[in-house]
């Protein structure tokens, strides 16, 4: 309670000297305890949805609030276009062959790893993979649910001697499976080094027509009752969920000329099923490494009908 008061004191502040901000700290207060205690939805979240609302009502633009950005977890990043601080160890640089680009890599903290970009025209000091640094002003991104920071000729770099363990924002998550999305089943990859984008089509955004590597996934919706959450079983995982293997989806593939069989047979198999499933959380998808089914279809219905009623 107390910390969703602060919070809201917080939002208060930030936006009292606004035109057309005519909110009390009693109102702000109402809205988060609504989200997060009647929703459940985590207090971060809840705060980002409040104070977005008043970023629209009070037409002002986030750049212009820029010395008062929040110092985020980078597990807790997961809206697009806000301007954050964080604090992280740069784990990995990568090659950039696109001269716009600086520096890109990945940066994380306790809560989770985050890609990161810095532009290179905004002549910013140079990251050097293993150090920690306070980024004040950078911008968050997001490209197929996963986000990003970019850094900017607004952030200030600031290269810190806290020790960070990085983590990787594992989650457990369990529910009905109460939808597979499309582009789940037999699936075909881009084969160009370092793509994996999905074919679509048999085309792929980047590189255009190819042949296409195979693939098996599932991209799923698990229900809880309260919650919904989106999963991603990987080849591996789901040669375990729907008992089937590569080779054996693409024999089905060829039998029947239709890659399409293999998703609409593993979906007969799973769908209704009630899962628990582990794994990073990556943007909005959970990434599955482990699952168990816990029921079968009756039973998630029976688990759903009772959760629905508390
Ligand atoms: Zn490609």
């Amino acid at each position: 309670m107390a910390e969703v008061r602060s919070h809201a004191e917080e939002i208060h502040d930030q936006f009292a000297d606004r035109d057309g901000f005519d909110v009390t700290v009693d109102e702000i207060e109402e809205r988060l305890d609504t989200f997060v205690n009647d929703y459940q939805v985590p207090i971060d979240e809840a705060r980002q949805t409040v104070t977005n609302n008043y970023y629209d009502q009070t037409k002002s633009d986030p750049e212009s609030l820029r010395e008062n950005n929040e110092h985020r977890d980078i597990g807790s990043i997961n809206t697009a276009d806000e301007w954050v601080d964080i604090t992280g160890k740069v784990v990995e640089l990568w090659e950039s062959d696109a001269d716009a680009v600086g520096q890109v890599g990945l940066m994380g903290d306790e809560t989770g790893r985050i890609k990161f970009t810095a532009w290179a025209k905004s002549d910013l000091d140079t990251l050097e993979e293993g150090a920690v640094y306070q980024l004040e002003n950078v911008v968050t991104g997001e490209y197929q649910g996963r986000y990003s920071v970019k850094l900017n000729s607004n952030t200030r770099i600031t290269p810190s001697d806290e020790t960070i363990e990085v983590g990787d924002n594992t989650t457990e998550v369990e529910g009905a499976l109460v939808a597979i999305q499309s582009g789940s089943g037999l699936i075909k990859r881009c084969p160009h080094d370092d793509c994996t984008r999905v074919l679509n089509d048999g085309r792929c955004s980047e590189h255009g027509e190819g042949e296409g590597e195979f693939d098996l996934r599932v991209k799923g919706v698990l229900d809880d009752g309260y919650d919904v959450e989106e999963v991603i079983f990987n080849q591996e995982m789901t040669e375990d969920l729907a008992e089937i293997t590569l080779a054996e989806a693409k024999e089905r593939a060829m039998d029947t000329l239709d890659t399409t069989v293999v998703g609409d047979d593993i979906r007969a198999d799973i769908i209704g099923g009630y899962y628990r499933v582990g794994g990073p959380k990556l943007g909005r998808y959970v990434l599955v490494d482990e699952f168990e089914r816990l029921g079968t279809r009756g039973d998630a219905d029976e688990i759903l009908i009772q959760a629905r009623s508390l």
